[in-house]
């Protein structure tokens, strides 16, 4: 069993290099986190407060800068704790444990809200995007780590639950219901990204102007660096030699990746990852390697890193086509080839040769 944190997307050239070795195992990342607290304490950079925390299963590091920074970073932790307390399926008290126990309940607001925004993308994308996955996440072991191959038998029966029509969500009231018994719901696939927009909004409050969360390889910018320059974005190889598929300048914007190789196990020869394609109850093989959503929205980010992983290239430009206001995208496929959306295009450096796709496609 491997389990690897490749979290790191986020090399901020010089600033953030420490924090961000990739491949690493969790010991090691262990040791490059103490490294970066240390550098951090002793940085000549007296405006810069950044905090590492181990939640929702990887290494978060929160940083801001200015006057406020400590304020800022405090609530940003104390954040991510409680949306992890509500949100993790693993943890049989939180909300969500509650709900897959009690087939239902109320729901709290953030709760409530991704419960929404998950339905929609579940409408938006034919079913790609899929929070009922939870019964065949259990059934490979990605819940427990005692991960092993289900027979064609067991998903055959544990599809018939992973169907998002078939949850009863009333938003007046905050309740949700399923129709059938024995639907579980997990909002892995959304929650880190929810968790960056959340702490965009904390920064917002407190009156930062530059700051940066890098949640488990999940980024996102406030503002600008505070020289008014444009934060660098490494987005992450999934070779494990810490190379990265190239840089991408930006700011106020999400950069969130999902790929088949941060979480798997491997079994005769064979590996399989937690990106599950709902039609079909197996990790999602449909071409793509690594999928990175640029956005505004982080909750948007997230849920479509997953979502246009299980779809594939082809339906991930047309999917794009239709949305290009809403992100950007940068698509790795199993040959190798990069493809990088127009409105990234200019801002996105590589050493590796990349396509540009062009609205029309
Ligand atoms: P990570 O959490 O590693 O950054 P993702 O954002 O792609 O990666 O989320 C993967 C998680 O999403 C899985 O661990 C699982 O909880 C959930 N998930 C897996 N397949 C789907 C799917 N088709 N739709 C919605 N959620 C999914
Ligand atoms: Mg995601």
């Amino acid at each position: 069993m491997k389990k690897f944190f490749l979290m790191v997307f986020c090399i901020m050239f010089g600033l953030f290099i420490s924090g961000c070795s990739s491949g690493s195992t969790k010991q090691t990342n262990t040791d490059a986190m103490r490294q970066t607290e240390k550098s951090s304490t002793s940085s000549e950079n007296q405006d810069e407060v950044s905090r590492q925390i181990f939640a929702m299963d990887t290494y978060m590091t929160v940083t801001a800068y200015g006057s406020a920074a400590q304020e800022a970073v405090d609530k940003a932790a104390n954040e991510i704790e409680r949306l992890d307390a509500l949100l993790s399926t693993g943890d049989e008290l939180s909300e969500i444990a509650q709900i897959n126990q009690n087939g239902g309940g109320t729901l709290s607001s953030d709760t409530s809200y991704l419960v929404e925004r998950s339905m929609e993308l579940y409408e938006d994308t034919d079913g790609a995007f899929d929070i009922t996955i939870y019964p065949i996440m259990e059934a490979w072991g990605f819940t427990s780590g005692n991960y092993t191959i289900p027979s064609e038998e067991t998903l055959q029966s544990l599809l018939s639950l992973t169907d998002s029509s078939q949850i009863k969500f009333n938003k007046e009231t905050s309740t949700i219901s399923f129709e059938k018994e024995g639907m579980k719901i997990d909002l892995g696939g959304i929650a880190k990204g929810y968790t960056s927009a959340r702490i965009m909004d904390i920064y917002r409050e407190c009156g930062i102007e530059s700051g940066i969360v890098n949640l488990g390889g999940n980024v996102q910018v406030f503002g600008t660096k505070e020289d008014g320059s444009q934060w660098r974005v490494a987005i992450q190889s999934p070779e494990e030699d810490g190379s990265y598929l190239g840089v991408l300048s930006t700011q106020d914007r999400a950069v969130i990746t999902s790929g088949g190789y941060e979480r798997y196990f491997e079994e005769d020869g064979n590996t399989y990852h937690h990106i599950i394609d709902p039609s079909t109850g197996h990790p999602a093989e449909n071409g793509l390697i690594s999928v990175t959503i640029i956005s505004a929205d982080g909750t948007l980010a997230d849920g479509l890193s997953t979502s246009l992983f299980v779809m594939g290239k082809d339906k991930a430009v047309e999917y794009w086509n239709a949305h290009s206001d809403e992100f950007d995208m940068i698509l790795l496929t199993e040959e190798k080839t990069l493809y990088v959306t127009e409105g990234i295009a200019s801002q996105f450096r590589s050493e590796l040769e990349f396509q540009i796709i062009e609205k029309g496609e």
